[in-house]
């Protein structure tokens, strides 16, 4: 017989595939890249809690080994293509998906190739791909012609694709969704998150979906997402050509998961709308000043969508309500720091009573 696993406390945190290996597309063959991403904390906010009367967590996503939730897909993706017998892996990306892939390519030995369309590299999140050993190609041409060509080299050379069209990546992420059931010993009745490509609110609602029908859950919970006003074509119904936000990692005009986003909204009972960019810096302050979780922008619209609809009295009191925050604030300090004159609040000699002084302690 076997000996009984140890209960969860006794061992170390083995990474979503082991965790929940029964779950993901993975046999015993599969070779499991992993940084031992997941088991991200589950933090109680105070402030969100007193505000809407009920009980509110954040999970907080920016604690996975590259900074995102994109490690729970890469760790799926990643291993699947090294069983498929891949030698390189390619996505379009100047953002947390090539932080992600550079990394889990990194550690399976294959070749990261980073496809970056012509003009705008942030430094900030590709710096990252650069540690990690990528090739980190420009195109002459946009985000769609990078797709393309990444298209192009995944049919014709040994070469996998990983941008958010690959559907093993919402199976990796739906962990999130089981890690919250887990903790919490029950779904929420509200869960909210940001909206870009609209395939982690997917994922989400497969592991929500899949506890309820496994007996794990109860009941699953109502799905909010929220994109940003300048980049938000399923509230609006349309692609948006020239999507603008400060929120980066959500400046998305034609989501590759539209329709799954859609149909995870319907079948929740929930919604997706839209909060403005100032809302989500608004958000993003008080979640670092606040709850001490410090998050990049985009990882803030669930907390800013929260907050409205609150405002707006469309939340009832007495709800457990949890919100994922994405990805970490240390990959976009200089939008953290926009607006602040000074890092220095004042300059002092050498002397306690003045530092107490400036300090309002004395
Ligand atoms: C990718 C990403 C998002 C958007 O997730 P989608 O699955 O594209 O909807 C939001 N926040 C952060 C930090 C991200 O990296």
């Amino acid at each position: 017989m076997a000996a009984p696993e140890p209960p969860r406390g006794a061992r170390p945190w083995r990474g979503v595939i082991e965790e929940y290996r029964s779950w993901l597309p993975v046999d015993a063959d599969t070779p499991v890249v992993s940084l031992g991403e997941g088991g991200t904390p589950l933090v109680r906010s105070a402030w969100l809690s007193e505000l809407t009367r009920g009980e509110v967590h954040l999970k907080v996503e920016g604690d996975n080994p590259t900074g995102s939730f994109k490690d729970r897909g890469m760790t799926a993706a990643i291993s699947v293509a090294v069983a498929e017998g891949a030698k390189a892996v390619v996505c379009a990306s100047t953002g947390n998906t090539s932080a992600s892939m550079t990394a889990y390519a990194a550690r399976a030995g294959l070749t990261p190739i980073v496809l970056v369309p012509h003009g705008r590299i942030a430094a900030g999140k590709m710096a990252q791909a650069v540690m990690h050993g990528a090739e980190v190609i420009q195109v002459r041409g946009g985000f769609d012609e990078c797709l393309q060509i990444s298209r192009g080299l995944a049919d014709s050379y040994p070469v996998a694709l990983v941008n958010s069209v690959n559907p093993v990546r919402l199976q990796g992420q739906k962990t999130a969704a089981f890690e919250i059931v887990d903790v919490l010993g029950a779904a929420p009745d509200l869960h909210l998150l940001p909206v870009g490509n609209a395939g982690n609110i997917s994922a989400y609602w497969i592991g929500f979906r899949e506890y309820a029908e496994a007996g794990l859950a109860a009941s699953t919970p109502r799905l909010w997402g929220f994109q940003a006003a300048g980049a938000a074509p399923i509230v609006r119904g349309e692609p948006v050509p020239d999507p603008d936000t400060v929120a980066t990692a959500i400046r998305i005009g034609n989501p590759a998961s539209w329709r799954l986003a859609e149909a995870a909204r319907d079948e929740s009972g929930g919604r997706i709308d839209a909060v403005t960019d100032e809302q989500i810096l608004t958000a993003q302050r008080e979640l670092g000043s606040r709850d001490g979780v410090f998050v990049e922008p985009a990882s803030a619209a669930g907390v800013a969508g929260l907050v409205a609809a609150v405002q707006a009295g469309e939340v009832d009191p007495g709800l457990t309500i949890t919100i994922t925050v994405t990805g970490h604030g240390l990959k976009d300090t200089e939008t953290a720091l926009r607006g602040v004159d000074s890092i220095v609040d004042s300059v002092i000699d050498a002397d306690v009573e003045a530092a107490a002084e400036v300090a309002g302690l004395a």
